[in-house]
């Protein structure tokens, strides 16, 4: 498979995107249709990836990532997502959200117990969505209650990916009333009073976990605590940023995976007499895509130097997300269409590009909480 072109990268780039292009193609193609029939995440193939170095590349060296930048982590998700949306989406959720949260608000001791395990290949999870809550976050009820040396959790989580196989999870829940009364806390797999209830019957994403989180009586020290007491949400404010701009990397790689693969068709298709990619109307969708996604990677690149550079890049994370998220859908719908109906069965890998971009306007804010978002912030 070809590496999708970026005018502004540097050589150091450029090797980094050649590295996860070779382990995407050798390591996660050739099971990926088949992991996305079965639902196995490839726990293996996870851990190479980390040992590679491409789990957690914006977390400090000293807890085992690259010490790198958004920037960098973009470019590797892109890679892995052309191949296999799940795995992508997982490095993202445990190497972004959930160590992301644990480097932003822990003590250093705190990172250090807990970043070497998600850098060296363990699952995150970082819970926040709730069966009652979702784009109205702060409206969560799971509580987690103080007494002396410990606090004990109660309530549900949702959609919570690594809901099940996580080693941390960091999960967000209500010490308090209102915003400020909520609070992040480090939940291990082996704390006692919580049951992980995997969710079936997904549309895309299939081979990444997801699952309801149950907490009942689930008593962990206090030492749990990650920040101070209620200032969780502004913490999941910081931490969604970052993942919409991972998010809409791998959003770009869905999109770039369906259109090579409708440029691959079009080639070997004939109809006519001729190949299908000289007629016009394929040519003109192929050149469609290739604009969509192109206007895609510069949003969101964008986005992550200026995060990088340390800036609030809330509004343009959310802008580039939100973009690429519909233009990877449109794409990979122009991509079942260039397959005719060879696009509509899973013998190709048309819809399951289609199915996992599915996910991406809707997860981590969905298009019409950004588009509310982004207005509020432009329109004042
Ligand atoms: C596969 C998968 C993995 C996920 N992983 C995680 C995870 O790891 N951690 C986690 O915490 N969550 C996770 N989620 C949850 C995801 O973030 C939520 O589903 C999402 O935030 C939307 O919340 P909701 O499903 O409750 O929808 P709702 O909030 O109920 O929204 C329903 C509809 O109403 C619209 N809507 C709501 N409010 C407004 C408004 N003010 N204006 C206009 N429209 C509005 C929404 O845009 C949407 O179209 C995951 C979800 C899935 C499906």
């Amino acid at each position: 498979m070809p590496i999708a072109t970026h005018p502004e990268l540097n050589d150091a780039h450029a090797a980094l995107k050649e590295l996860s292009n070779s382990f995407a193609n050798s390591r996660l193609l050739p099971g990926a249709a088949e992991r996305d029939r079965s639902g196995e995440f490839p726990d293996d193939i996870y851990r190479e990836a980390a040992g590679h170095g491409l789990v957690g590349l914006n977390i400090p060296e000293r807890f085992g990532g690259g010490g790198l930048g958004l920037t960098e982590s973009a470019l590797v998700l892109e890679e892995l997502a052309r191949v296999d949306g799940s795995f992508a989406l997982t490095v993202g959720a445990s190497a972004g959200l959930a160590a992301g949260h644990i480097l932003r608000a822990g003590t250093e001791e705190q990172a250090a117990r807990w970043l070497p395990l998600l850098t060296g290949g363990e699952l995150g999870a970082w819970a926040l969505t709730e069966p009652g809550s979702g784009s109205d976050a702060a409206a969560l009820r799971c509580r987690a209650e103080r007494k002396g040396g410990s606090y004990t959790l109660n309530g549900s989580k949702m959609f919570i990916s690594q809901g099940s196989l996580f080693s941390v999870m960091v999960l967000i829940a209500r010490t308090g009333e209102g915003r400020g009364g909520i609070s992040a806390l480090a939940v291990e797999a082996s704390d006692a009073g919580r049951e992980s209830r995997p969710i079936p019957g997904k549309l895309g994403m299939r081979s990444m976990d997801t699952a309801e989180v149950v907490f009942e009586g689930c008593e962990i020290p206090a030492g749990r605590l990650l920040g101070g007491e209620g200032e969780g949400f502004s913490h999941v404010v910081d931490v969604l940023t970052e993942g919409r701009i991972s998010v809409g990397a791998i959003a770009l790689g869905l999109g770039q995976g369906a259109l090579d693969a409708a440029l691959d068709h079009s080639r070997s298709r004939e109809a006519f007499g001729r190949s299908i990619e000289r007629f016009t109307g394929i040519r003109e969708q192929l050149a469609d895509c290739a604009i969509a996604l192109a206007a895609g990677r510069g949003l969101v690149y964008r986005a992550a130097r200026y995060a990088d550079s340390g800036k609030d890049a809330g509004v343009l994370a959310a802008k580039a997300k939100l973009f690429s998220s519909e233009a990877a859908l449109r794409v990979c719908d122009r991509s079942i269409q260039i397959h005719g109906g060879y696009g509509y069965i899973d013998e190709y890998p048309a819809h399951r590009f289609w199915r996992d971009a599915r996910l991406l306007t809707i997860g981590e804010g969905t298009s019409e909480i950004l588009r509310g978002f982004i207005s509020r912030s432009e329109f004042k």
